[in-house]
């Protein structure tokens, strides 16, 4: 079958970026859910298991543009208190929505601390090298729950 609304796709990708490559795997999702970034979910519409491609995805339908606003400072005691705070680390902090928010340290000063909410990859644009391995229809719970169970997905 074809990858199409409600399937369960499964890929073997590469994420490359600026020629490094960031990430890599094998993934089930379930198409058509926003499960994976649009860009990519665009890209997999109508292929089928053996097909392999390479798509390169722009901010917009990946991570997003950088957010200047999204760089602020805050106090060091906001942070857990059982580590030191260095450039670098990244924490989660609760998001508007309810999500967590990953937060990037940029730098430290004295009691203040410059952190980066933007996701690390907003702004980039994203190369990926994708297979795909398998496609499958649904099962009512997966639908249900707009997700995919079993191997590679969720157990519960
Ligand atoms: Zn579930």
């Amino acid at each position: 079958m074809k990858v199409t609304q409600d399937a369960v796709v499964s890929i073997r990708y590469t994420l490359t970026v600026d020629g490094q490559v960031l990430d890599q795997g094998d993934l089930d999702y379930l198409h058509g859910h926003g499960n994976i970034i649009q860009g990519l979910e665009e890209a997999l519409e109508g292929k089928q298991a053996g097909d392999s491609m390479s798509v390169v995805i722009p901010p917009e339908k990946a991570y997003g543009e950088r957010n200047e606003e999204g760089v602020m400072v805050v106090p060091l005691q906001a942070f857990p208190q059982d580590s030191e705070v260095q450039p670098g680390m990244q924490f989660y902090a609760e998001g508007q929505d309810g999500r967590p928010l990953p937060i990037t340290v940029l730098e430290v000063n004295g009691d203040e601390v410059t952190v980066d909410s933007n996701h690390p990859l907003a702004g980039e644009t994203l190369n990926f090298a994708v297979e795909v391995t398998g496609v499958r229809p649904a099962s009512q719970e997966e639908l249900d729950h707009g997700h995919v169970h079993g191997p590679g997905g969720h157990n519960h």
